[in-house]
């Protein structure tokens, strides 16, 4: 989609990706709230996940499985990470492309804000 950050990003045209496959793409968020702040998104154009349809059900799974190998990687797994989508602005949603917030490396507080 034109004018879309999050696919211009997962289209490598800007930034860098930490990794990718045929429908993934993950990246490091540009204002980190967390020592470990990895946004995980479909390189398709979803515009949030009450858009997700069910044809998209093993995308958001294969995401899921993702975040999980990535907070490995980044050495969070043991101490415990988090995994939030923001869906709609007064949930925080800024960015009209589906993404998963991956965040760990310090005590998350409970509820959230
Ligand atoms: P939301 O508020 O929509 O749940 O999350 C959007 C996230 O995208 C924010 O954490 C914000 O810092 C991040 N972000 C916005 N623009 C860019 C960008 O151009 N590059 C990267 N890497 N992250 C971005
Ligand atoms: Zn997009």
């Amino acid at each position: 989609m034109e004018n879309c950050i999050f696919c211009k990003i997962a289209q490598k045209e800007m930034g860098r990706l930490v990794y990718e496959d045929d429908t993934v793409a993950a990246f490091d968020d540009l204002n980190p709230q967390a020592p470990v702040h990895v946004l995980l998104v479909p390189k398709k154009h979803i515009e949030k996940l009450a858009e997700v349809k069910p044809d998209d059900a093993p995308m958001v799974g294969h995401i899921l499985e993702v975040a999980s190998a990535i907070a490995e990687q980044r050495g969070v797994a043991g101490t415990g990470y988090r995994v939030v989508v923001n869906n709609g602005r007064a949930a925080g949603q800024s960015v009209d492309h589906l993404h998963f917030h991956l965040l760990g490396g310090r005590p998350l507080g409970w509820p959230p804000g």
